[in-house]
């Protein structure tokens, strides 16, 4: 930088631009991205802003300057995908499949929140069910259905325990299995340097 820049340019610290998160964009048809003029209509009507920190124009800002504490931000877990940004996007970018794209990134690197691993690990991976309605304390879903004329279970891995194996290796297969490894990995080391720290203060 020149001498007469710095002169006016009082920063000390520039922040670096990558493609590091936009080409996994690219990567996933979500090149539309690029595009983004920065206006701000997304966060303007974005319900789940209104209750939360959660800003949509700064989390498509970061992602596309390669800001990667962008995945660590609780705040790209707020989205609820209601597609509204999406349809008052003056760039049509598909902001939400964004959103959903950002939430993958992170979960590949192992930033996933607590309680969502436990949901995918110990209740979704585990039962092979989001409701694991067969469980002694689900009674309320299973009186629910049957309020509706349905019979208790639903026709799923509940009526056909066999299946689970099945669900198992569908997991292995498809690599959810080994994200939920990684993600576990990442958040014992992350305990283990956090108490490390603790008993060194
Ligand atoms: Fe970018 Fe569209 Fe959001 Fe405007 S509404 S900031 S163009 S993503
Ligand atoms: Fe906000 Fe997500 Fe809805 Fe978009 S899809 S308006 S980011 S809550």
């Amino acid at each position: 930088m020149s001498e007469n820049v710095e002169k006016y340019i009082k920063r000390k610290v520039f922040r670096g631009t990558s493609d590091k998160i936009s080409s996994k964009f690219v990567d996933a048809g979500l090149e539309k991205i690029r595009s983004c003029i920065n206006c701000g209509t997304c966060t303007g009507g974005c319900p789940a802003g209104r209750r939360t920190a959660y800003r949509t124009r700064v989390a498509i800002r970061k992602a596309l300057r390669g800001d990667e504490s962008v995945l660590d931000d609780v705040d790209i877990w707020m989205c609820s995908t209601c597609y509204y940004c999406y349809e008052r996007c003056p760039r049509n970018i598909p902001v939400t499949d964004m959103i959903i794209k950002l939430r993958n990134i992170a979960v590949e690197e192992g930033k996933i929140l607590d309680n969502h691993l436990v949901l995918a690990d110990k209740v979704f991976y585990t039962t092979c069910h989001g409701v694991p309605a067969n469980q002694p304390d689900q009674e309320k879903w299973r009186d629910l259905r049957e309020s509706y004329g349905l019979p208790p279970l639903p026709p799923t891995v509940h009526s056909y325990p066999e299946a689970v194996e099945e669900c198992h290796k569908l997991m292995e297969l498809t690599g959810f299995r080994k994200l939920l490894d990684h993600a576990n990995e990442v958040k014992a080391k992350q305990k283990e340097a956090q108490e490390k720290q603790s008993e060194e203060k």
